[in-house]
């Protein structure tokens, strides 16, 4: 049986296949133009992910909220973190 290496960074429990789960990564991107379309297409040069929690820790935290402290900590304007 194929086993994830995958666990919850708030409850530390293991993330099976098929389970729900939220994540965030952490993607260094490039936005392209494709020749003669001029559609656009991402080029992600890397992508980590950064934080997982399972889908009952998920559901104790809105989308928004996350968004609301991930800006906070990002806009931190303390020279010294920066
Ligand atoms: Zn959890």
């Amino acid at each position: 049986m194929l086993m994830l290496d995958l666990q919850c960074d708030i409850c530390e429990k293991d993330i099976s296949i098929g389970e729900g789960h939220v994540s965030i990564t952490y993607n260094i991107e490039n936005f392209m133009q494709k020749k003669g379309t001029l559609d656009l297409v991402v080029d992600v040069i890397t992508s980590d992910q950064i934080f997982t929690m399972c889908g009952k820790c998920a559901n104790k935290r809105s989308a928004s909220h996350a968004e609301k402290i991930l800006e906070t900590t990002l806009r931190v304007s303390d020279p010294r973190l920066n």
